[in-house]
């Protein structure tokens, strides 16, 4: 028998890509694509042979023309506060980073969409990076896969992955078709089962996408806005030039009346004499203000306070404790909700903005990175490493 010459990996297929598949490619019915999946998402089973309430026809069958082809743990390691780190090898020359969170009755999961990014943040590591590609829908949900088998994560009971934050390496919504897929694959009970509100898309403002998720999928969004003025926003994320405030604010907007009743959550890096003063405090409050009345819901927008987490090279700086302290003061004087983040797992450089994986950059960005570097004296952590050995 000759094999087929092109394996189907089923991490690829959500629930109905993998009903199709079964009923199209293997003239099987619909309801042996829902014990794979079991097999798969909720055993963590990957050879067909192991799948035994499937028979031997099938099974040799699916041996011809699929696999199950999860990412490889290049690095795996846990912090002192219970965080985990993985670098998952994706292609043999790139690495991603998947982190877990866990914290009071709650495990959450922090997913990579692409291979590095390419939008260029000036206060995120990840962009130091440059870009390669953005992942599959098998990548990305093969990062889930590896947590949950770590986890042993069962569905429905005490599980201890509950929610996922797509707010990894990459920008999601830039990756839209197999973010959407995986996050799919996350929500449905035959495979993770995790709630809708449970799953939170993160995005720079990619405003033409955030209206098409909000038609496409149902889960919580969060926006990375970090300045509450589009001149302080241009030099902070550059997408803000194509993308500006108003614009962004309006696409948030049309976002929460869609999903009634739903909050945005808008992520604050706070960054020492950048964007901490009181005077950016109280334009974020008529801001996120607005957004409330038009959308007429109180506390329809939730503020997000991310203290800054350094990385070798940057110009910015954390604010100290009172600084963020007061900043918050400020916004919950307003009546607004603005929990602070805790920095989490930042001995293993896996805090919020320091994700770096391995990236083969097709964008020069970290040449020139490397270049500013060297003029200012400093040293980058795994220079001359890949990230496998800064994740050491
Ligand atoms: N591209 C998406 C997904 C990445 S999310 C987005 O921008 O939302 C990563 C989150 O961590 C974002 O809110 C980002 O702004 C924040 N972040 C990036 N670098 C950081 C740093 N050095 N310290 C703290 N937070 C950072």
């Amino acid at each position: 028998m000759t094999e087929a010459a092109h394996k189907q990996n089923l991490l690829d297929l959500d629930r109905e890509g993998l009903e199709r598949f079964f009923a199209d490619t293997l003239g099987e019915k619909r309801y042996r694509a829902h014990q794979v999946m079991k097999w798969i998402h909720h055993r963590h089973v990957t050879a067909f042979d192991d799948m035994t309430d499937l028979g031997k026809a099938l099974r040799a069958k699916l041996e011809a023309h699929a696999e199950v082809r999860v990412p490889t743990v290049q690095f795996d390691k846990p912090s002192e506060d219970g965080t985990h780190k993985w670098l998952l090898g994706m292609d043999g020359r790139n690495a991603i980073e998947t982190v877990y969170i866990p914290d009071k009755g709650r495990g959450t999961l922090c997913v990579s969409s692409q291979v590095g990014c390419a939008l260029n943040c000036t206060f995120c590591s990840t962009a130091t990076q440059g870009f390669n590609r953005n992942l599959s829908t098998a990548e990305i949900v093969g990062q889930v896969w590896t947590a949950a088998r770590h986890l042993g994560n069962v569905p429905h009971k005490q599980r201890k992955l509950t929610n996922v934050v797509m707010m990894g390496m990459g920008e999601p919504l830039a990756n839209f078709d197999n973010v959407v897929r995986a996050m799919s694959v996350m929500r449905d009970d035959l495979g993770y089962g995790l709630a809708n509100k449970r799953v939170t898309l993160s995005t720079a403002g990619m405003v033409p996408m955030i209206d098409r998720l909000a038609q496409e999928s149902d889960v919580s969004l969060a926006v990375s806005l970090h300045a509450p003025n589009d001149a302080l926003r241009d030099q902070l994320v550059p997408l803000n030039r194509k993308y500006p405030i108003a614009e962004l604010m309006d696409a948030c907007v049309r976002y929460a009346l869609r999903k009634k009743g739903e909050s945005v959550t808008f992520e604050y890096t706070l960054m020492k004499d950048v964007n901490d003063q009181p005077a950016h405090a109280r334009e974020l409050v008529r801001l996120l203000r607005a957004f409330d009345r038009a959308v007429q819901m109180k506390d329809a927008a939730k503020i997000n306070l991310i203290p800054f987490n350094p990385f070798p090279g940057t110009r910015y700086e954390r604010p100290d404790d009172a600084a963020i302290r007061a900043f918050q003061k400020l916004l919950n004087e307003a009546g607004m909700i603005a929990p602070v983040r805790r920095t989490r797992g930042d001995d293993i450089d896996a805090a919020c903005g320091q994700l770096k994986g391995q990236v083969v950059d097709r964008t020069r960005r970290q040449a020139e990175f490397q270049k500013t570097l060297a003029t200012r004296g400093v040293r980058a952590a795994g220079e001359d490493d890949t990230g496998a050995a800064h994740a050491a």
